[in-house]
């Protein structure tokens, strides 16, 4: 049975950083045709129910009927020590994140984090996430075994390092190629998971194991692979004298088989002119992590530059060194620091960047991250009034856009009045 969803729709025709903002199609009173998992019909709610006069109708009001949001990078097993304070990169990693992450090594504590990270991510509204694991193949498991029985479209890798982590946490370059290659088999394009070649970053892999993950991703073109590139200026110093003969950080992917196009970087704050033209060359894509990039003190991403050079940029939290599970609270971020740097980046945009823009630095935009005929039907539905605050100025909005960007600005998972998966509503 066909399900029509009723309320205010958006959706995206093309890309407003680069169109502006008639890219992005509003419907104050609009419907979404859901049938077998897949949205069937998008258009003017009269018209749909006429159409379609047995579709089981669910009336959400003067709601905001979405894309389910992609988030394109984050830490699951970093869920219980999100909001850890003082701390930047390379301290916050050793003081807080290792030890949690060594915690995966038990099976039954991956598997309680994940249902907790899903549980989170649902509520705020979040479909699809691209996650770095831990070095335990358990830990992958966990993930995927959670993501698959929600019936999620979800992306991971293990992440692998054998050096400058404790020992607890480290593999070979051998024994993160094989575990990775055996994970990959089991996982990647079963029903809606993926795999992703996942090495932490230069400074957690060798040169040997940053080789192996090369070799790995070579053989299975069709995965994805994630790492870190240039988060703090600290980091980046480091990176060059690990790796003296090499021409910048990016070289330490490059040379290594790690940067083509399905290459995700997360940060990439720190750029070099060289770096900047290469990652455009090859249309890897940039993952802009705005709250954490405050968080830790990381620095402030150039969204306005990047973008009009024509990199692909997704949006996400990184919990936990970013600092909420929320996408809404990360678009207000990424505004706040787009500001900082002299660009206000529009709602449509903002939107854009956490629904189509996250699904296209994923390669997935022909699937999910906006509302079409035959996308899958990730959808949220956003309460455009969730609280007082919020409500008092949306109610004196002109247009679409400024009832929006309160709940940009101020929402949170009480905004979140609805979310469907696969067709299904959660
Ligand atoms: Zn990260």
């Amino acid at each position: 049975m066909a399900d029509l969803l009723i309320g205010q729709v958006l959706r995206f025709g093309g890309n407003p950083m680069t169109e502006g903002i008639e890219a992005a199609r509003h419907s104050a009173r609009g419907g979404v045709l859901v049938e077998s998992g897949r949205i069937a019909e998008v258009g003017e709610a009269d018209d749909l129910r006429r159409a379609h006069p047995d579709a089981r109708i669910t009336d959400y009001g003067d709601a905001l009927i979405s894309a389910g949001f992609v988030d394109a990078h984050v830490h699951y097993p970093q869920t219980a020590m999100i909001a850890s304070w003082g701390k930047r990169l390379i301290d916050w990693l050793n003081s807080y994140t290792f030890p949690e992450e060594m915690k995966f090594a038990d099976p039954a504590y991956a598997s309680e984090i994940a249902a907790r990270y899903f549980d989170l991510t649902l509520s705020n509204g979040t479909t699809t996430v691209c996650s770095y694991c831990t070095i335990h193949p358990e830990s992958v498991d966990a993930f995927f075994t959670e993501a698959e029985r929600r019936g999620l479209r979800a992306f991971a890798g293990k992440t692998c390092m054998d050096r400058n982590a404790p020992e607890a946490l480290t593999d070979t370059p051998r024994t993160a190629y094989d575990d990775s290659k055996r994970l990959l088999q089991k996982w990647h394009g079963r029903g809606r998971l993926s795999y992703v070649v996942t090495p932490r970053f230069s400074p957690t892999s060798t040169p040997e194991q940053l080789d192996a993950m090369g070799a790995l991703w070579k053989e299975h073109t069709d995965c994805l692979m994630q790492t870190h590139l240039s988060e703090q200026t600290d980091e980046v110093a480091w990176v060059k004298s690990l790796f003296p003969t090499l021409r910048d950080y990016l070289d330490t992917y490059e040379q290594f088989g790690l940067l083509g196009p399905g290459a995700l970087f997360g940060h990439a704050i720190y750029l070099e002119p060289r770096e900047i033209d290469r990652l455009r060359e090859v249309d890897a894509s940039l993952i802009h992590c705005p709250t954490s990039n405050t968080f830790i003190g990381s620095g402030l991403f150039d969204m306005d530059g990047l973008s009009r050079s024509g990199h692909r940029i997704g949006l996400a939290t990184d919990t936990g060194g970013g600092s909420s599970f929320s996408m809404l609270r990360t678009m207000a971020a990424a505004y706040e620091v787009a500001q900082l740097r002299g660009r206000p980046l529009h709602p449509s945009e903002l939107w854009w960047l956490a629904t189509q823009g996250a699904a296209r630095s994923l390669r997935a935009d022909d699937r999910i991250g906006n509302l079409a005929p035959g996308m899958e039907a990730d959808i949220a539905v956003i309460d455009l009034a969730s609280t007082p605050a919020i409500t008092q100025r949306s109610e004196r909005a002109k247009d679409i856009w400024e009832a929006l960007f309160p709940t940009i600005m101020m929402g949170d998972d009480r905004a979140v009045k609805a979310v469907w998966v696969g067709g299904r509503p959660v």
